[in-house]
């Protein structure tokens, strides 16, 4: 019986399982935390290419079906759990030494805490590569100036470079979800792109910049009532590191908003 609540959607186009196990780009020297594997066809491709697979499943019901299936597989743990309580670091110290990367075909009603868990942890991950509605991929890979760029764009790629591996149409799934889907592929950083020395105040701006998208970023910042300065306080500042004071968060790169932030922390602090 599928579980609707716990976003079961079983992937069953075999064509896109390839393109996930291929563009992970998975060894045996891989230890890959699956989330969800549902009833373990992606699991299986997974563990034909991996040193360690350790998949966690919330579904208790799903757990005899996985081990019954997958039995033949010695390089497999199951584990009941849900996967926003787990203790991933358990994983990293006893697999020290290995590769870590997460595979998944994500439920995404908790699509958004669980990637930004795993990267505002700064886990030692190589890569993510992870089914996502499709609207959402687009929105984590979008650029300045479209119309899918926003908060969620940057928090990604300040950890991350998005690629876009596929775009899967409901089909391919088992029910169908009423909404398209894509493979999204983010491989970490070493080290973030830009530097702020409070990521914390920059994410603020981030976030009241695109709080009210048509707006200017002065206009933003003022209305948040956060940081205490008037409209005039935040025209001047802009102008004053030679941003045009009507602009707007959308057409700001990571790297001008970290500009922003590091001068705003400098005469703020
Ligand atoms: N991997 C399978 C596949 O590709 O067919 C299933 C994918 S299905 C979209 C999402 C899976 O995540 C389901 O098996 C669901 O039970 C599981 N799940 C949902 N919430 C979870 C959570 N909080 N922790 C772990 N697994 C979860």
């Amino acid at each position: 019986m599928v579980k609707k609540n716990f976003g079961q959607n079983f992937l069953t186009d075999q064509h896109v399982l390839d393109k996930i196990v291929l563009s992970a780009d998975i060894t045996d020297e891989d230890v890959i935390i699956e989330i969800g594997p549902g009833i373990g066809t992606l699991t299986q491709a997974l563990c034909k290419n991996a040193h360690k697979v350790i998949a966690v499943e919330i579904d208790k019901t799903l757990i005899p079906i996985l081990e019954e299936t997958l039995v033949d597989y010695h390089n497999l743990q199951i584990i009941n759990e849900d996967i926003l309580k787990f203790d991933f670091y358990k994983i990293f110290e006893q697999y020290a030494g290995k590769r870590f990367k997460v595979v998944a075909n994500l439920p995404y009603y908790i699509t958004t805490p669980i990637i930004m868990g795993l990267l505002e942890r700064k886990m030692p991950l190589h890569n993510i590569t992870v089914m996502v509605q499709k609207e959402v991929g687009y929105r984590m890979k979008a650029m300045p100036g479209s119309k899918d760029y926003g908060a969620l764009s940057l928090a990604i790629q300040y950890y991350a470079v998005p690629y876009l591996v596929a775009n899967v149409p409901e089909n391919c799934f088992m029910p169908r979800p009423n909404v398209d889907s894509a493979v999204i592929q983010l491989t970490l950083h070493p080290a973030p792109p830009v530097s702020v020395s409070d990521e914390a105040v920059m994410f603020k701006i981030i976030k009241c910049a695109f709080a009210q998208r048509r707006k200017t970023l002065v206009n933003c910042l003022f209305n948040t009532g956060d940081f205490g300065w008037s409209k005039e306080q935040w025209a001047q500042f802009l102008k004053s590191i030679g941003f045009d004071e009507r602009v707007r968060g959308e057409s700001l790169t990571l790297a001008q908003f970290a500009t922003i932030t590091q001068h705003f922390l400098d005469v703020w602090m």
